[in-house]
């Protein structure tokens, strides 16, 4: 028997902040999200528009060339800074300092990625979530989960997740291992799934938001970018991730009766995060 905290509106009432009344978007957060490669660009597209649409105050895209048009016409709200090369992503470089990074969504594992995104890793102190291929990266090169920031936020889906901490046979394996991948190296697991269970170290959540309409493209992109505004706004890496997965799930729940599962698709996740806020006012 595996225990857990559910991840309902009384848990998230424990540390929710509603945004003050005084702030600016000065104070308000800056999230970097990295990702995009040629093809992908989409990807950090949707988690950067899903970042500022969850409250932080400034967002910043960090893409190969090919992406600024299309970021800046996607979300014009977020500024975008790119890379040198046109295709993939060879050389992460930014002068501002931003709260929280994700990096990921889209962004390939092309040779030139894989150093530079290891070049972070040995440099990086702020907040940081990792999803997608930035995980796949990681898989390929165990030496590097050395240099994860303490509590850095894991963002797998069930394959990602198995190249992560190696096959399970049953599910109490499956849990012995993220767990124990969580306290070796002091990792937040976001075990993305139905549901979604958060493992950190001896600590599970299981998310009680969400329905199979998230069973679609992009939706992992949105996730990312809702855990990394909410990292840039301060909210301690736990609360960031619990936060992010009950909202996430909860966007589905409120289009449901509108799109249907087929119809739904990750951009209805962002247009509703909206009506997910006020639900916790
Ligand atoms: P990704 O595979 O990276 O795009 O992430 C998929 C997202 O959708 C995760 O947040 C999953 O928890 C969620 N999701 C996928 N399928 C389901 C499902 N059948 N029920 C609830 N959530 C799901
Ligand atoms: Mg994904």
């Amino acid at each position: 028997m595996i225990t857990s905290i559910p991840i309902d509106k009384n848990e998230i009432l424990k540390f929710y902040k509603p945004i003050a009344v005084d702030t600016h978007k000065g104070i308000q957060g800056h999230a970097l999200l990295i990702g995009g490669s040629y093809g992908k660009i989409g990807a950090v597209s949707l988690s950067s528009k899903a970042a500022l649409k969850s409250g932080c105050g400034l967002v910043t895209a960090f893409v190969p060339k090919c992406g600024y048009e299309i970021v800046q016409t996607f979300i014009p709200e977020v500024m975008v800074l790119t890379d040198v090369k046109k295709k993939y992503i060879s050389n992460i470089n930014f002068d501002f300092q931003p709260n929280a990074i994700g990096i990921g969504p889209g962004i390939g594992q092309h040779e030139a990625t894989q150093k530079t995104f290891l070049k972070l890793l040995k440099t990086n102190t702020l907040p940081l979530v990792i999803d997608s291929d930035g995980l796949n990266i990681l898989s390929q090169n165990k030496s590097w989960f050395l240099l994860f920031p303490s509590r850095t936020i894991l963002t797998p889906h069930p394959k990602e997740l198995e190249r992560l901490i190696g096959e399970w046979n049953s599910e109490e394996e499956k849990f012995e291992k993220a767990i124990s991948f969580s306290l070796q190296y002091n990792v937040i697991i976001v075990m993305k799934g139905a549901p979604t269970h958060i493992i950190d170290g001896e600590t599970i959540y299981k998310n009680t938001t969400g329905n199979p309409a998230l069973a679609t493209a992009g939706s992992g992109d949105v996730l990312t970018g809702m855990i990394s505004s909410f990292l840039a706004q301060a909210y301690k890496p736990i609360q960031a991730a619990v936060l992010g997965v009950y909202l996430h799930g909860l966007t589905a729940d409120i289009a449901l009766p509108k799109t249907g599962f087929q119809s739904f698709i990750a951009s209805d996740s962002i247009d509703h995060l909206g009506e997910a806020f006020l639900s916790l006012e």
